[in-house]
């Protein structure tokens, strides 16, 4: 019967060392946040595990948006984008990202989704006939997995950032759509994509490229336009997605691409469709968050994080090297610290949580065996004391390790 079932799954995942909690904010995001384990009091932990990269989720301006939008808008929207839920806040941010990307998408025009998780699932399901071929990264995020299986499209997987691998694939494929589908930056690794090698394959295969800039849509290129800012790529063939609850801060993504596709997407993408949508409150606090990033205090906020991004660096790799750990090949906020065992991850967390840090434990299946990591991000909310504080932890824990 179903509920002895999973009680027998349960004890396999927690013999694992697999069994996933979550702790509960009692206060908003930002470097020093109050959290719950459900029993306990809240307390307040410095946590290196948010994805809010420019310290905009929290930020005065954007939180009036959020509250100046629910003013005009009220609380939801009340139906979906086709029916009567479509706002002038909506329509503004689209014209706004569609700007930002028109200098690398010729033509580009930009549609808001609920979540990145549903774009990915749209975009994949809706370009993604029965008569079309995916070509993905092996390391792909969950959702771009997720709407592989959603689509008709025949699926092939090429091994990670391996541009080889790919050109073998796309030789050998006579279907009449290719698509290539990527992470910019990898979300546990924090590596990144060779988009400018993609993008020749992509021209030398009449293939197209979707790609998913979830951890490089504010943070990455002179203005935080992304990835293809910072590459300087400009070409038809890219379909962007771009993520708005990481570093722009407060909730959902688009996608950006010639007209032609997005209009196709509003027809056809069952995840834009099916769904209401998000409150137009959002949409107005995304214009707020949009005007931070382009403006002075976006660029200093990409400064600040990139100095903790090199100091954390630089203290990780001694210490990697003393405790035999494996330090991600990574330049971006992303910074993972290779443990290998499950166990062993999760007791360097904990270990760092009675120091009142807090660091997550990626495990299997969201890395592959083998592979159980910290996941540390940075943000520019965080300052040099608090990277040291951790990296101070960190030292303290392998050498009470080497003492036991
Ligand atoms: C977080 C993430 C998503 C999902 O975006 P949400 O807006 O959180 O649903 C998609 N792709 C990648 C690479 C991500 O890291």
């Amino acid at each position: 019967m179903l509920l002895d079932r999973l009680t027998q799954v349960a004890a396999e995942r927690a013999g694992r060392a697999l069994t996933r909690r979550r702790r509960t904010a009692h206060t908003a995001c930002a470097p020093l946040q109050s959290t719950s384990d459900g029993h306990g009091e809240a307390r307040p932990l410095l946590g290196f595990c948010s994805n809010d990269y420019l310290g905009l989720a929290n930020h005065p301006a954007v939180i009036e948006a959020f509250a100046q939008g629910a003013r005009r808008y009220g609380a939801g929207s009340g139906a979906s984008h086709l029916v009567s839920g479509h706002s002038l806040a909506h329509h503004e941010l689209e014209a706004h990202l569609a700007r930002w990307l028109a200098p690398h998408i010729p033509q580009a025009q930009a549609l808001y989704f609920c979540t990145g998780y549903m774009a990915n699932m749209g975009v994949l399901s809706a370009l993604g006939t029965a008569d079309a071929m995916l070509f993905c990264d092996k390391l792909n995020h969950a959702s771009l997995i997720d709407g592989a299986l959603l689509a008709r499209a025949t699926v092939r997987r090429y091994l990670h950032c391996d541009t080889a691998s790919l050109a073998r694939l796309l030789a050998a494929s006579n279907s009449p759509l290719k698509l290539i589908v990527t992470d910019s930056v990898f979300s546990m690794d924090g590596d990144m994509a060779p988009l400018k090698a993609l993008l020749a394959l992509a021209e030398r295969y009449d293939a197209w490229i979707i790609v998913d800039d979830a951890h490089g849509f504010g943070v990455l290129g002179e203005q935080g336009h992304g990835v293809l800012e910072a590459l300087g790529l400009s070409s038809e063939r890219f379909i962007y997605i771009g993520t708005l609850g990481k570093a722009a801060g407060v909730a959902g993504a688009f996608v950006a691409a010639h007209e032609a596709i997005i209009e196709h997407l509003v027809n056809t993408a069952r995840p834009y469709i099916y769904t209401t949508a998000a409150p137009p409150a959002v949409a107005h606090a995304l214009l707020a968050s949009l005007a931070i990033l382009e403006g002075e205090e976006g660029k200093q906020r990409r400064a600040q994080l990139t100095r903790c991004i090199a100091m954390l660096r630089d203290g990780l790799a001694r210490l990697a090297a003393i405790a035999g750990w494996t330090l991600g090949d990574s330049e971006t906020a992303i910074q993972p610290l290779i443990v290998g065992d499950n166990g062993a991850a999760l007791a360097l967390s904990a270990t760092l949580e009675a120091d009142g840090i807090r660091v997550g434990a990626i495990r299997p299946p969201t890395v592959p065996e083998g592979t159980a990591r910290l996941r540390i991000t940075l943000s520019a909310s965080h300052t040099e004391d608090d990277v040291r504080r951790l990296l101070d932890a960190l030292s303290a824990a392998v050498a009470q390790r080497e003492a036991a």
